[in-house]
């Protein structure tokens, strides 16, 4: 499968803008010498993300999937920071009000405002609808108390959407999970420093916290008598897509350097490519290529078509995120000591393509995902938290 004539095009102008407007400068970015978010702005009129989005052609799952697989091609953390708004900004899109689509939903998704999402809690990551952080309502508003971590762009979000529980519908219950738009400037809002980490370093990742945050009650996206955290669901489902895209951007790069290197560099007299040590290395990624590469418009169709499963979007983050950081680990290799160096890009896709085996849901939580829907077939049913029932069993452990 390819993309099509005018999806190649796209792909062609956004190449074109990341080599020649984020590659140059992308050292000072991750050295925070320039603004990431300043650059987001330019994309944004450059590749004129506002019609793309009220135009409705940001829906097609494969816009998201061009855009996340070109940027990472540079820079996964540049990605990164682009998909976190996505996430945010998606959500607003399909669930506001009108008032807050045109305030928030479409700057957000047309990358003009920063925004972030946050699910993620201090003491909930893998069980990841375990929050503390609430929601209540009083008259026309909705009051959050609580706190966030580990959220990309948060430490400068305009607009953040904050996953929170609603308050009464008891301690612990993870079905009533709904996102509410916070921004910049509420009373009671606070964001954390950026963190120190081993990569991404052009996405900020911080801390949120919320101390009796009174937001509208437009605010609140759902339909708080009825039970749901689809929205989260769907967020998650969505990012592992565009991660799966980034992931084939990180092969595609790390191959023609690869390619590339072991073509030039010689050592005992010939190029390293003469070597069949090599030839295997570069053989295995060029599977990993293709195998990513089919998966990924596995994805892309099955989203159109209404068809993704739970099943076939963790196998495929999975396998995608793993390889794609052994893939950059092949290609420092093959690169010798030049591999190691950080104005090579070998190294700095793999600082940042690591992350995905942990962000996301860990590679962990997509193999017992995967493992849980098959047994299910059979009528043996697990969660994630260890229990399980066979089918005719009564004692469940
Ligand atoms: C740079 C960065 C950016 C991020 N951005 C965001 C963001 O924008 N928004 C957001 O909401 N979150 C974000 N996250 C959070 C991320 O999604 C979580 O870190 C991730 O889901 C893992 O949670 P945890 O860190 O609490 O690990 P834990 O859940 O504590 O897991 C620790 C280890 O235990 C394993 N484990 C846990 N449960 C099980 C189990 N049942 N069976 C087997 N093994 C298990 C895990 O696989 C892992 O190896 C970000 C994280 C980072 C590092």
């Amino acid at each position: 499968m390819e993309f099509d004539e005018t999806q190649q095009a796209m792909e062609g102008v956004i190449r074109d803008f990341c080599q020649r407007e984020i590659e140059p400068c992308i050292l000072e970015i991750e050295a925070g010498r320039r603004s990431t978010f300043d650059l987001m702005r330019k994309m944004s009129d450059a590749l004129d993300m506002e019609s793309l989005v009220t135009s409705g052609a940001i829906a097609d799952p494969a816009v998201p999937a061009i855009l996340a697989k070109e940027l990472a091609r540079v820079s996964p953390g540049f990605a990164l920071a682009v998909i976190s708004n996505f996430g945010c900004g998606a959500t607003i899109l399909t669930r506001g009000s009108p008032g807050l689509v045109e305030r928030c939903g479409i700057p957000v998704l047309s990358l003009k405002k920063t925004g972030c999402w946050a699910l993620t809690e201090s003491e909930s990551g893998s069980d990841a609808f375990a929050l503390k952080t609430t929601a209540r309502f009083e008259g026309d508003e909705v009051v959050l108390n609580g706190s966030k971590a580990f959220s990309s762009n948060a430490p400068e979000a305009e607009v953040l959407l904050i996953y929170a529980r609603l308050a009464g519908g008891g301690q612990g219950d993870k079905r009533q999970i709904f996102p509410v738009v916070v921004e910049r400037g509420t009373p009671g809002l606070e964001t954390g420093p950026p963190l120190e980490k081993f990569g991404m370093h052009a996405s900020p990742t911080g801390d949120i916290f919320l101390d009796d945050v009174r937001v509208p009650r437009e605010n609140f996206l759902g339909d708080p008598d009825r039970p749901a955290r689809d929205a989260a669901e769907q967020t998650l489902s969505g990012e592992r897509v565009v991660i799966v895209a980034m992931c084939l951007g990180v092969i595609e790069r790390c191959l023609e350097e690869a390619v590339t290197h072991a073509i030039q560099r010689v050592q005992f007299g010939k190029p390293i490519a003469a070597f069949q040590i090599t030839q295997q290395k570069l053989g295995r990624m060029y599977v990993v290529h293709e195998n990513v590469r089919n998966s990924l418009f596995e994805l892309i169709r099955a989203q159109k078509a209404g068809e993704l499963t739970e099943r076939k979007v963790s196998a495929a983050k999975w396998y995608a995120t793993e390889e794609a950081a052994n893939t950059a680990l092949d290609a420092m290799q093959i690169m010798g000591g030049a591999g190691y160096l950080r104005e090579h890009v070998p190294e700095r896709l793999f600082r940042d393509i690591k992350l995905w085996t942990i962000g996301g849901g860990t590679s962990e939580i997509q193999q017992l995902t995967i493992a849980k829907d098959l047994l299910r077939q059979h009528g043996f049913s697990i969660d994630l938290a260890g229990g399980y029932r066979a089918k005719n069993d009564t004692a469940a452990s």
